[in-house]
């Protein structure tokens, strides 16, 4: 066990000076919290696999606090990516380009390639300013967990393993970003997030979408090729347990012909109030599906908080931000 100290966001300066000596520091970006270490260290970088329990095959995105800086840690950057950066960083999208030398294997789970994003979040992009070096920052849970959106649940996960904890407010989108792969000629959507498929499709009419489901969480299955594509697409962090609280997951689509046992204490969260609702411990009915998506992980822990067995989870169509939330509601109900 370590001390964490706490920052407040005046105190950047202190949390800087942590990440450039190589231990960890959590912060908050638009998406989730992230677990912070200088990506060029690969000292650092390990230390977060040992503080969030991640296996080692799940690569890292690399935060930088401007464009400026990405020539440092790609080796090309194709038109088509700049045109994505153009119109989406600073922002929740994160790209993934060929590797510069500089960056270690660990970063990259020892793939040639490596995901980068500028945060578009004031707290972060001025830490990383101040840091004076790329940022390898993870969601900052224990690995498996719901994504830390507030700095209480950093700490719930994380105190005593890491450094320090910047304590920003609540993050606005409460999802990862989405991760596309501008590495080979085919563009491809590997993970929904923040910026919507329709939103890519304005620039990239002819992106591809990585079929998700054909690569389930906890099976021991390779990330496979793409229907109508013969090249292979390689995301193993997608293939990984994640999102989890202890309570069960269960995805609905209609909550009236839902059976549930009064006994067991189980909570709601969607944007329909459900016709049984005092028989619940816990309920959120959200007024948007933005709502929905950014309260999720926090409603998570909070149902386990309350002792609840089970959550039902509303489905949505997947659409906008919708497609994001139904990933991460498929992925945090396989067990
Ligand atoms: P997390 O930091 O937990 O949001 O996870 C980052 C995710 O980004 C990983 O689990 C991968 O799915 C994806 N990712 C990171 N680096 C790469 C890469 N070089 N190639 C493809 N996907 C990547
Ligand atoms: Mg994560």
């Amino acid at each position: 066990m370590i001390t964490t100290r706490h920052f407040s966001i005046d105190q950047l300066g202190d949390a800087a000076e942590l990440l450039r000596e190589g231990q960890l520091v959590a912060f908050p970006t638009e998406t989730v919290f992230g677990l912070g270490a200088n990506a060029l260290d690969a000292a650092a970088v390990g230390r977060i696999f040992v503080a969030k329990g991640r296996p080692s095959d799940n690569p890292l995105i690399v935060h930088l606090a401007s464009r400026d800086e990405l020539s440092r840690i790609v080796s090309h950057v194709p038109e088509v990516a700049k045109a994505l950066m153009d119109r989406f960083w600073p922002g929740p999208l994160t790209l993934v380009f060929a590797k510069s030398a500089v960056v270690p294997c660990s970063v990259t789970a020892g793939l040639d390639t490596v995901a980068v994003r500028v945060p578009a979040h004031p707290v972060a992009t001025e830490l990383i300013r101040l840091s004076g070096v790329p940022i390898a920052a993870p969601s900052a849970n224990r690995s498996g967990r719901p994504s830390a959106t507030t700095w209480q649940a950093v700490s719930e996960d994380l105190e005593g393993r890491i450094a320090g904890i910047v304590e920003g407010a609540p993050t606005q989108f409460g999802l990862e970003s989405t991760v596309v792969d501008v590495s080979t000629s085919q563009v491809t959507l590997l993970r929904p997030g923040g910026v919507s498929l329709e939103a890519l499709q304005q620039v990239v009419p002819g992106i591809q979408v990585y079929d998700m489901r054909s690569n389930a969480a906890g099976s021991d299955q390779q990330p496979g090729s793409l229907e109508g594509m013969n090249q292979t697409v390689n995301s193993p962090g997608l293939r990984h347990r994640h999102y989890q609280p202890k309570a069960r997951i269960l995805l609905v689509k209609d909550m009236v012909s839902q059976p549930r046992t009064a006994a067991e204490p189980s909570a709601f969260i969607g944007v329909s109030e459900p016709n049984d609702a005092p028989k619940f411990t816990r309920i959120l009915v959200c007024q948007s599906v933005e709502e929905y998506a950014s309260s999720l992980f926090d409603f998570f822990r909070q149902a386990d908080q309350v002792g609840a067995k089970s959550v039902y989870c509303e489905s949505v169509p997947e659409v906008g931000i919708g497609a994001a939330l139904m990933d991460r509601l498929r992925r945090a109900s396989e067990s």
